[in-house]
């Protein structure tokens, strides 16, 4: 498995594959990965020619304060990791590539990067657009793998896409979970045993959502209720925010429609990790 790590070295390479008419899928990730990113590469392998796998933990998205630092990082087991699952190479620029000395431009978005996530974390969504336009340009896939998971991030790539006219098809990929339900995550490495014991109670409270939207109570507040009650009996549990979100615009519903538009989205902290999910209703 062959990683490069400047712009030119990989342009190289993707441009002669495309110059052999090759197809090629991208699988954007920050690394340390699971299951979750190996069932995106596996996809991109059975739906294009080629496939790159990003590696790169972008600053610009995380605020002062926040884990860049301590984020886990493995490039050995990625290596494996990525060739065992199908990729045909690794881009994994240092900082200093990405983002050289006078770097001014940025992309920014509304609406869909207001709420949720974006409330708390402001400088994530436009770290994220910034640095996924950026490996969209460098590396010109046909498409692109994005987990469900991180429903709202899923939402904000295919909004700029549109936006900006990208000519990148956006695939959005199932989350992978945990025997026990814990949507995997490379932040799950933060929690102690007994966070870790605790922590599918947070996709058991969603799925009583599911369960009660299935039994017909359309009404977000009462869907809402449902997961706060439910993480209240869970002490170590704080709530930062669960919401019945359009699963597109991310912006609050009244009432879901009960044909998997809607989702409810959490984010919760747990010691010191802050864990979100999301499920379709
Ligand atoms: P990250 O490395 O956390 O930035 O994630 C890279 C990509 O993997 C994103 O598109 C995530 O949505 C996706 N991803 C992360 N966890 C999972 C999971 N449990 N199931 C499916 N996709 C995931």
């Amino acid at each position: 498995m062959k990683t490069v790590k400047t712009i030119s070295e990989i342009r190289a390479v993707i441009k002669e594959w495309q110059r052999s008419g090759k197809t090629v899928g991208l699988v954007p990730t920050m690394g340390f990965l699971h299951e979750g990113h190996c069932s995106l590469i596996t996809r991109s392998a059975a739906e294009n020619d080629k496939t790159v796998v990003s590696i790169f933990v972008n600053p610009m998205q995380f605020s002062p304060g926040e884990d860049l630092e301590a984020y886990p990082r493995d490039m050995a087991r990625d290596t494996d990791m990525c060739g065992k699952s199908g990729a045909d190479i690794i881009f994994a620029p240092d900082p200093e590539e990405m983002y050289h000395g006078d770097f001014y431009s940025y992309v920014d978005m509304s609406v869909v990067t207001d709420g949720l996530c974006g409330r708390s974390r402001t400088n994530m969504f436009r770290g994220v657009c910034t640095v996924v336009s950026k490996l969209f340009n460098i590396t010109t896939p046909d498409r692109a793998y994005f987990g469900k998971k991180d429903a709202q991030q899923l939402a904000v790539i295919g909004q700029m896409v549109k936006d900006l006219d990208f000519d990148i098809e956006i695939v959005g990929c199932d989350c992978v979970r945990e025997a026990d339900g814990l949507a995997k995550s490379s932040r799950n490495s933060y929690l102690s045993d007994g966070e870790r014991a605790v922590a599918p109670k947070i996709y058991k409270a969603l799925q009583q959502v599911k369960k009660l939207a299935q039994c017909g109570e359309y009404h977000s507040s009462v869907l809402t209720e449902s997961f706060f009650r439910s993480m209240k009996d869970e002490p170590v549990f704080t709530t930062e925010y669960a919401e019945v979100v359009d699963g597109l615009t991310m912006q609050r519903v009244e009432q879901i429609k009960g044909d998997g538009t809607c989702i409810m989205a959490v984010a919760v902290k747990l010691g010191k990790a802050r864990l979100i999910d999301n499920i379709e209703l």
